[in-house]
């Protein structure tokens, strides 16, 4: 099969050919029509993850269609339509035992752990645990968008934050996350405050439903102007960037006993931010992660999906093939497209 691959960590990748994989006994083989493009790739690619080995095929937010399925497989067949949360579990530990894949001691992450989907076939572990069904109505680059972004938005508004209606929620970062999380914060009935430092992408937070916006780079003191909007703070306020100061500004613009949830991922020297947490105490704040989100709970956000409520498919930008995708990876930091890119040619 052909597959974009590595061999060394921000050296060019190539697309090559590789060996088709074959599933073990609890995997199936799906064959891709879409995979979108992350910046956890671009972060992959760079070296900053220490789960890749080399040499290594990128790509996790994927959706396509069983081809091969393992002997112990059960509830799967082939031809079935499906995609997969980007960590899956291993069904043994207490975490898995629990219902909480998504902090698996043994994770599977395509992409990472293994070889991922910007390729014509991927394998993936634990079938009948970790894939989820897609309704006959979502086109695949939509489902392909779920996969990363949208997922890990959907658990950090309404698992994570318990966001309920009313609540005011401010958006720090309104890249494929940030917008994700507006949407649907704004589905469930909250008020949103978008934040940036661009324009256009706070138009587009408009657009998707947030009731005020600030802009970063115009607003001297970000925290001061969302306390001011939301009259007191925020109930809960999500970091989707993954930065020192959106982290930082997330925490100090919550009211009392509010909640920061951080989904932008804290990575290379950003690992360790500051905190008030003078303020984290004081006034009782609550500090939470969220770390993608386990395919059982894939049926209620689907649900938002299929009635309308939530319309993924606006957030996808642009498609490309297979062929464009090293050059599209190697772009991610300089150039944020608003919106994701997905890969849906793999010829
Ligand atoms: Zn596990
Ligand atoms: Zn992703």
């Amino acid at each position: 099969m052909k597959a974009v691959l590595f061999e060394k960590f921000g050296a060019t990748p190539k697309v090559a050919d590789v060996p088709d994989p074959a599933p073990m006994r609890h995997d199936v083989v799906i064959k891709l029509e879409a995979t979108g493009l992350c910046r956890s790739d671009w972060h992959g690619w760079m070296g900053h993850d220490t789960d890749i080995t080399l040499p290594h095929v990128p790509g996790h937010e994927l959706a396509g269609i069983v081809q091969a399925v393992g002997k112990d497989v059960r509830r799967w067949q082939v031809g079935d339509r499906v995609t997969v949360p980007f960590v899956g579990g291993c069904g043994h530990c207490p975490e898995c035992q629990a219902g909480h894949q998504q902090v698996c001691h043994n994770q599977f992450q395509p992409g990472f752990t293994h070889w991922g989907s910007f390729a014509e076939y991927v394998s993936i572990h634990h079938a009948d645990l970790n894939l989820v069904a897609l309704p006959d109505a979502m086109d695949f680059a939509t489902a392909a968008s779920l996969g990363c972004r949208f997922a890990t938005s959907f658990r950090a508004v309404v698992d994570q934050g318990a966001t309920a209606g009313g609540q005011w929620v401010a958006v720090h970062g309104c890249g494929g996350v940030g917008l994700s999380a507006i949407m649907i914060a704004n589905a469930i009935g909250a008020n949103v405050v978008a934040i940036d430092i661009d324009e256009t992408k706070l138009d587009f937070a408009r657009d998707l439903g947030a009731v005020a916006c600030v802009n970063g780079a115009t607003t001297a003191d970000v925290p001061e102007a969302v306390i001011d909007i939301t009259g007191g703070g925020a109930h809960v306020s999500i970091d989707a960037l993954g930065s020192p100061v959106t982290c930082f500004n997330s925490i100090q613009n919550l009211r009392r006993r509010g909640k920061h949830v951080q989904v932008g991922l804290m990575l290379a020297g950003h690992a360790t931010p500051q905190i008030p947490m003078a303020k984290v105490i004081a006034h009782e704040l609550e500090i939470l992660g969220s770390h993608g989100m386990q395919a059982h709970r894939y049926d209620v956000m689907l649900a938002m999906v299929q009635s309308g409520k939530l319309d993924p498919a606006r957030l996808v930008h642009g498609k490309i093939s297979l062929a464009e995708a090293p050059a599209a990876l190697m772009a991610m930091d300089k150039f944020q497209a608003l919106g994701a890119t997905v890969i849906t040619s793999f010829g």
